[in-house]
């Protein structure tokens, strides 16, 4: 449709007309070959019937022999205009009868010469046939414009008979060209008024081309021609909801979208000059023949050119890049940014030059982008920075590199033989921790020794001591001998001796225990009054004796509580307050108060009006053995006492401290940790402690009980402490004492006496006192009988292993006269 340029206003209807002409000639073709078809075979078939009837009729009169009938007829037939030729001929070829009168007489065949040559031999022809085959025939003239019959007619002999052998024709010939006429008369007014039709149909398009179309068209050109003249706000008021509206619609639309994106378009370019133009980069642009199409302000000054135009449209390779940076050529061939320019591709470089205006080069950094156009290689945008700083940076950077390799091997060889040192320090090390442990392991052997040293000989000192305590407890005590005032005074003497001793015993075992880290340490929460009281109830005694008064100022702190050992607490309060009633002057006092001196701790404090201590003193006051004041003669002590109390108060998580002002007093305290939540505790639930530095009080044999006579067998290889036991139940004349030095000749007598109670030594020559009472347990006579270990092993332990093997009680030695008997009281079974 490209090449067609009449405008569709035109062509539209000139389609159209052609169209009606075409469809006219061929109507008119199609009807007229149908009308002449038609006409035809009306023509014929009409014939063929008119001659038949003629036929008859004639050979009806010519048997009647009425020929001029026949003549009358034919006449009749002739005034018909159509009707152009009718006459009857006699065997011979005459006519005998015509519509026409003056044929009569002539020969049918000079009339029928008188037509056309063609068809005068037609006509010839067919007389030919039917005279042969003496059937009648009826055609068309060759040139159509009539129909003819020829029929053949039997001529009559005599009347009313007809000669078979004599036959004549009968000719008639119509007209066609009326009929025909007419016929396409019809036809050509019919085809007329379609044409006349379509005609009208090609004007009324052109009138709605030209008014619908067209103008509207118009509008839409003229807008689009302005558009494309630059005109960016052309539109056109075409509406409609068919095509033309339709595309006045995308044509605005277009529009629009199109101003917009000139819009954004520049904008866009706006922007990436104003990117160019301030971009500290140096951008430029090549193309393919390698000639600068754009450049940089950034670019034009690195390279030292006073404007962009000096490199516009130049050769960049020959003025930029042409040579290395010692000066030899640089071949356009071998450059990398040329050979990313042919090739299409990128390329980074950093290690070549750029040349200035003036004949100066620098390092330079570039990259080159290839520009597409349209997917077609164009030319490439390069991208460069002066990186002489960088170079210099990266120099430095290597220098300081290398030095630092230098100073890393130099620290290394240190390194190495320094490792090389600590080595042979770790392994000397190793060798000293080797010899320490060893040491410390024959340290921790030689404690466990000193320890059992320290058992065996509290164990060894225990048993005579239990005699000398028990011996003189029971001369000073016994009603049935009584002594002399001198006697009583030396039997004091060796009980005050021998319990000094007890103490000592006792302290120094303490003390090596809390250096072995063998003394358990059980802490709870402890009431202040608790432990208050009980200190006090014991030193009470020998405060009386001295002519000292104790006060108690503690009661405000009373329902709280420290976190300590119940036990251990009340030899630390009984020694400082002991130490008090000790070192000081009859008619003074000691005083316990209570207080809080910092948050979370409690203070206990004793405070005596005593001789004090002097400061020189007060440096050695915790060390063991040492007694300082002068009346170290006349007052018992041990010098241990502080000691062990410091490291007790320590064990317990507290500290102790002191202030003294010598000829006034001394002030001891002990901080121990408060214990949270325990206020309110039942004081009346707490043990008892048994006096440490005081005498028991002076014994007096019980009276005897009134029991019928129970055997207690004592089983001891000591004979002073048998001598002793024995000389305590003789005052009980209801116990009668069996004795064994050894367990053997004890289990025998124990089997055969059966005694109500047994009191054993543990320490036994043949045997321990745990397998004595196994066997003793395991013997049917003694399986049920109390057993009571009488032992000088006097640690806590001890007696708690002794009454877990099953032990009725576990004394220790030396005993307390009324301790033993009571014990062996509540041993005897009830009668
Ligand atoms: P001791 O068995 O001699 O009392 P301690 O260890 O308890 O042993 O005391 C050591 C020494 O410290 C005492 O011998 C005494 O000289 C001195 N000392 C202790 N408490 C007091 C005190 N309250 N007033 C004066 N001197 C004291």
């Amino acid at each position: 449709m490209d090449h067609i340029k009449l405008p569709l206003k035109v062509l539209v209807p000139l389609v159209l007309l052609v169209a009606a002409g075409l469809s006219a000639y061929i109507a008119l073709t199609r009807e007229t070959a149908r009308a002449d078809r038609e006409l035809n075979q009306s023509a014929l078939t009409d014939m063929r019937r008119d001659m038949a009837h003629f036929q008859e009729e004639v050979e009806y009169l010519l048997r009647r022999g009425d020929v001029a009938r026949i003549a009358q007829q034919l006449a009749t037939l002739g005034a018909d205009e159509h009707v152009t030729g009718a006459y009857l001929t006699d065997d011979w070829g005459k006519i005998i009868a015509s519509m026409r009168v003056g044929d009569t007489g002539v020969w049918a065949a000079s009339v029928m010469a008188e037509t056309d040559p063609e068809e005068a031999a037609q006509r010839t022809a067919v007389v030919g046939r039917v005279l042969d085959t003496l059937a009648g025939e009826v055609r068309l003239s060759t040139i159509r414009d009539s129909v003819y019959g020829l029929y053949p007619v039997r001529m009559a002999d005599s009347e009313d008979v007809l000669h078979p052998d004599r036959i004549g024709l009968l000719f008639i010939e119509n007209s066609l060209a009326d009929r025909r006429a007419a016929a396409y008369h019809l036809i050509q007014r019919h085809v007329t008024t379609s044409s006349a039709l379509l005609v009208g149909l090609a004007f009324c398009l052109w009138l709605f081309f030209h008014y619908a179309l067209g103008r509207r068209v118009a509008g839409v050109m003229e807008a689009t021609n302005r558009f494309a003249a630059g005109d960016l706000s052309a539109r056109t008021s075409v509406r409609g909801g068919d095509e033309i509206g339709r595309v006045a619609s995308a044509f605005n639309d277009m529009a629009g979208q199109i101003s917009d994106n000139r819009e954004q378009l520049a904008e866009s370019e706006e922007r990436v000059l104003l990117l160019l133009n301030s971009a500290a980069e140096a951008i430029f642009g090549m193309d393919r023949a390698g000639l600068c199409t754009f450049v940089n302000p950034a670019c034009a000054r690195l390279l030292g050119y006073e404007n962009v135009n000096d490199l516009l449209g130049r050769d960049i390779h020959g003025l930029i890049h042409h040579s290395h940076a010692d000066g030899t050529p640089y071949p356009e061939e071998e450059c990398h940014l040329q050979q990313a320019l042919q090739n299409g591709g990128e390329v980074h470089i950093d290690c070549e030059v750029l040349w200035r205006a003036d004949g100066t080069c620098f390092p330079a950094e570039y990259w080159s982008h290839p520009i597409l156009r349209r997917g077609e290689n164009v030319g490439s945008v390069v991208t460069f920075i002066d990186i002489t700083e960088r170079r210099k940076a990266e120099d430095a950077l290597q220098r300081a590199h290398d030095n630092l390799e230098v100073r890393v091997r130099e620290r290394t060889r240190d390194m190495v033989l320094a490792n090389r040192q600590l080595k042979d320090e770790i392994a000397e090390r190793k060798r000293v921790e080797a010899a320490l442990i060893e040491a410390k392991e024959e340290a921790e052997i030689a404690n466990q020794a000193k320890s059992e040293f320290l058992s065996r000989m509290s164990h060894e000192l225990r048993t005579p001591m239990n005699a000398i305590l028990g011996f003189s407890q029971i001369l000073d005590s016994d009603p049935t001998e009584p002594l002399s005032n001198s006697q009583k005074e030396s039997v004091a003497e060796i009980l005050s001796a021998g319990y000094h001793l007890l103490e000592l015993i006792n302290e120094v075992l303490d003390l090596s225990r809390i250096d072995a880290g063998q003394l358990p340490i059980n802490l709870e929460a402890v009431p202040i009054s608790e432990a208050v009281d009980q200190a006090l109830a014991q030193v009470g005694t020998l405060a009386r004796k001295n002519g000292v008064t104790l006060n108690d100022h503690s009661a405000v702190m009373h329902h709280v509580a420290v976190r300590a050992d119940r036990k251990r607490l009340a030899q630390v309060l009984v020694n400082l307050l002991s130490n008090g009633v000790k070192y000081n002057r009859a008619g003074g006092a000691v005083s316990m108060s209570c207080s809080e001196p910092l948050e979370g701790f409690l203070r206990i404090e004793v405070a005596d009006t005593g001789c004090g201590i002097s400061k020189d003193q007060q440096s050695r006051l915790f060390q063991p053995f040492t007694r300082l004041t002068d009346d170290r003669s006349t007052v018992s002590g041990t010098g241990i006492g502080l000691t062990v109390t410091k490291r007790l108060v320590e064990l317990m998580d507290g500290r102790i401290g002191f202030s003294s002002v010598p000829g006034e007093g001394s002030r001891f305290y002990v901080d121990l940790p408060r214990a949270d939540g325990v206020e309110g505790v039942d004081v009346a639930a707490s043990s008892t402690v048994s006096p440490r530095k005081t005498a028991p009080r002076a014994a007096t044999l019980p009276e005897p009980v009134a029991h019928d006579a129970r055997t207690v067998l004592y089983i001891e290889d000591n004979s002073a402490n048998v001598a002793l036991v024995r000389r305590i139940l003789a005052h009980r004349s209801d116990i009668h004492m069996l004795s064994a030095t050894d367990a053997g000749s004890g289990l025998s007598v124990a089997r055969e006496e059966k005694p109500d109670v047994v009191l054993m030594d543990i320490h036994l020559p043949d045997m321990d006192g745990f397998e004595l009472l196994s066997r003793l347990r395991a013997a049917e006579e003694t399986a049920g009988t109390p057993v009571l270990a009488f032992s000088g092993d006097s640690l806590p332990q001890d007696v708690e292993r002794g009454l877990k093997a099953g032990f009725f009680r576990y004394l220790t030695k030396p005993a307390d006269i009324r301790t033993l008997l009571s014990a062996i009281d509540d041993a005897m079974p009830k009668a």
